[in-house]
């Protein structure tokens, strides 16, 4: 037989009903926020993430599954979303069919060939939304509290929002210049990544987990002390913005994003984190990108997004919210003779017409035994239907909670149970 790739994952039945049910809460959050959707293809010009993720950053020249076309052009199974959605914006000049701000949500899967770890799949499915043409902090703030909510209402217990500033083309460069100037006096404690880092991705090095680099992270400068003015006001209000909400949030000092294109505001989520191998890595975040539309070769338009691992996001739930699947619904036919079977496939066409969801194993076998099997099926009763209730039109309706059990007649069923 042939496996599934190493780093896939199969989600099947319980699985494949929590995904919907946190895709389904995410979708109402994202539409009452009024965001409309986006869907944008899987497979892209590998250039368009070299140009927007980002030449250096671990995601282009490690992860990113690339391949050939039969006319020898390179293209990229997408690791991210949101430099598809630029894309597609600039391609089809949405902000003039559409007007600005744009407010975009997408779900879709993500391909990253990382080491297979907990949590950490090499087809993960992202959520997320963006923001263009919108300039103020109040989309920040926007972006951000819906971020957050969309944590507390999946049923992340003790969600945090930890955000800061990467400042901008105006100051940045300078504090990157005192950043490696103090992390080069310690260069040799420094992991090999981070010293790759030092010459073309300095900033990356405050994300590294390795505990020797950690140490020499805890003393770097922090980029608030370099922040320019303008920079350093769009903290302040982002901070009181957030503030006024009711939002767990702490300003994080140290805190960067790995993608080349965050410009001033950046935020991570975290929370649930009962399983210690995920305690360190988020579950999701985002920031402000403005400069990202006009350098992919649209007009200079400011952007501010957010996206969240689906299966991270589920791994951080608790047992009991997993298994809040909203109760038992509709009914399971058990017919005991296959000479009926004619006749039931005609009812169970009229109960589900009527709405009434129905499962129907197409058994013979004994009444014990289809009852064993509806009383795992996720129904509320059984319809059960012997050679007697069959002559006169009837069924045994039983509830597979209590075992109580009733006649009623074929017709009468579907408005007995909405009773
Ligand atoms: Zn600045
Ligand atoms: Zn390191």
């Amino acid at each position: 037989m042939v496996n599934k790739v190493r780093g896939m994952q199969d989600n099947y039945m319980e699985s494949a009903e929590r995904r919907q049910g946190v895709v389904a809460r995410a979708r109402s959050l994202f539409e009452l926020y009024g965001y409309r959707e986006i869907d944008t293809p899987v497979i892209e010009f590998t250039e368009l993430f070299r140009r927007s993720t980002g030449e250096f950053t671990d995601i282009v020249t490690k992860e990113m599954y690339t391949f050939e076309d039969s006319k020898g052009r390179s293209l990229a199974l997408r690791p991210e979303g949101t430099p598809t959605i630029v894309r597609a914006m600039v391609e089809d000049g949405l902000q003039n069919k559409y007007g600005l701000p744009l407010k975009f949500y997408y779900f879709g899967p993500m391909f990253r060939h990382e080491r297979p770890q907990k949590g950490r799949l090499r087809q993960h499915t992202q959520m997320g939304v963006e923001v263009f043409g919108a300039a103020g902090v109040e989309a920040d703030i926007e972006v951000m509290s819906l971020a957050y909510r969309l944590m507390v209402g999946a049923g992340v217990k003790d969600v945090s929002l930890l955000f800061n500033s990467i400042g901008c083309a105006a100051c940045r460069p300078a504090y990157l210049g005192v950043l490696v100037d103090s992390l080069k006096k310690k260069q040799k404690d420094l992991c090999d990544n981070c010293r790759q880092r030092l010459e073309n991705n300095p900033l990356r090095v405050l994300d590294c987990k390795n505990e020797s680099c950690q140490t020499i992270i805890k003393e770097a400068p922090v980029i608030k002390n370099h922040l320019c003015d303008a920079c350093a006001g769009n903290l302040r209000e982002v901070e009181q913005g957030l503030g006024a909400l009711e939002i767990n949030c702490c300003l994080e000092d140290r805190l960067v994003r790995g993608l080349d294109y965050y410009t001033r505001t950046v935020f991570e989520l975290r929370g649930g984190a009962m399983d210690p191998d995920l305690a360190q890595s988020a579950l999701g975040g985002g920031g402000r990108y403005d400069n990202l539309v006009k350098e992919l070769g649209g007009p200079d338009t400011p952007a501010v997004g957010f996206s969240s691992g689906l299966e991270r996001v589920i791994l951080s739930l608790p047992e009991a919210e997993l298994d809040n699947t909203g109760g038992a619904l509709g009914v399971f036919l058990v017919v005991l003779q296959k000479e009926h079977f004619e006749r039931v496939t005609r009812l169970a066409d009229e109960l589900r017409g009527a709405g009434l969801k129905t499962i129907w194993d197409f058994s013979t076998s004994s009444l014990k035994k289809q009852l064993g099997r509806a009383g795992k099926s996720g129904a509320a009763h059984a319809v059960i239907i012997g050679p007697e209730e069959y002559a006169k039109q009837e069924a045994q309706l039983k509830d597979l909670a209590s075992g109580e059990q009733e006649k009623v007649a074929w017709d009468r069923l579907v408005k007995r149970l909405e009773g």
